[in-house]
């Protein structure tokens, strides 16, 4: 899709952030909900490089912007730069010129989750700034939670820094779970996991995309129901609005932008 260098943003209010983000979808989804609230707003996506994002919004501010979300790589720089309302370390929505911020990654997952009809025993997979920035909303949300990670260490480490009682688990047996959500970067490689497929549930990939993932096809190949992070794109997106206008969005409107 189309993106602007950050020192070259065009005139509008909002805006997503990241590097690479030329395959945002967030763009369409918030045209989508402002033309249906007859807001006269435009959410444009800017391509910030990792370390520039102080100077970005800066920039973006003294430019009239009131709001951006922000994406890989810079959710931790966010938090670091920002007066977050929550203590998880990466936040993906800010409020200017004030700078106010807070994560929807978590309840926007925890959403997506009810929505998709998912029973309350998850296998979490990986423990990227992902899995660390929606592990808390999960539990508080009523879910019960194992973790795997490719690299073990890490997720003993992820259980330990958060203080969460979550198992953690050596081998990735669907077995027993009714949800298994992809929070690793492995689908943006080409790559599947090595999960043990066994009776049926809901696998989703925190990715999205036009085409099926190979953590997906697996899964369907397997019997579950497959699905991809659009719900949770169009959740986390749905909360950010809330975020910066005080009410809720037309989500049919913003689920009927995706492609
Ligand atoms: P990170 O780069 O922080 O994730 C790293 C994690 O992925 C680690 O646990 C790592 O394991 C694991 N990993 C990477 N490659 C492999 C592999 N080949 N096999 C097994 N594990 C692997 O990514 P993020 O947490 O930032 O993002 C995760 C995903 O979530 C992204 O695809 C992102 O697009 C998506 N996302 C979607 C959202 C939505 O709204 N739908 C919102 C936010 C994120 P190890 O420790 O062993 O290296």
């Amino acid at each position: 899709g189309e993106f602007y260098e950050w020192r070259d943003a065009p005139d509008a209010e909002f805006a997503v952030v990241g590097d690479p983000i030329a395959h945002s979808w967030s763009p369409r989804l918030f045209q989508a909900a402002f033309s249906e609230s007859a807001l006269p707003c435009r959410y444009v996506a800017i391509r910030v490089p990792r370390g520039e994002l102080a100077g970005a919004l800066e920039h973006l501010s003294a430019g009239g912007y009131r709001g951006v979300n922000v994406t890989v790589p810079l959710k931790e720089e966010a938090y670091a730069l920002t007066d977050s309302i929550d203590a998880l370390g990466a936040v993906n929505t800010v409020r200017l010129p004030g700078l106010q911020s807070t994560s929807t990654d978590g309840p926007g997952l925890v959403a997506a989750l009810r929505q998709l009809g998912s029973g309350p025993k998850l296998l979490l997979l990986g423990t990227g700034g992902t899995a660390r920035s929606v592990l808390t909303a999960l539990l508080e949300g009523g879910f019960s939670v194992s973790l795997w990670n490719r690299t073990m260490p890490r997720a003993a480490q992820l259980v330990s820094d958060l203080d969460v009682m979550v198992p953690v688990l050596d081998m990735a047996s669907a077995s027993g779970f009714d949800t298994v959500i992809n929070a690793t970067s492995a689908t943006l490689d080409g790559l599947s996991l090595p999960v043990e497929w066994s009776g049926v549930g809901l696998a989703m990939d925190l990715m999205y995309g036009s085409v099926p993932s190979p953590f997906m096809l697996a899964a369907k190949e397997a019997g579950w129901t497959a699905v991809d992070g659009r719900e949770m794109l169009v959740q986390q997106a749905a909360l950010s609005y809330q975020f910066w206008f005080e009410n809720s969005p037309d989500i049919d409107a913003m689920r009927g932008a995706l492609p």
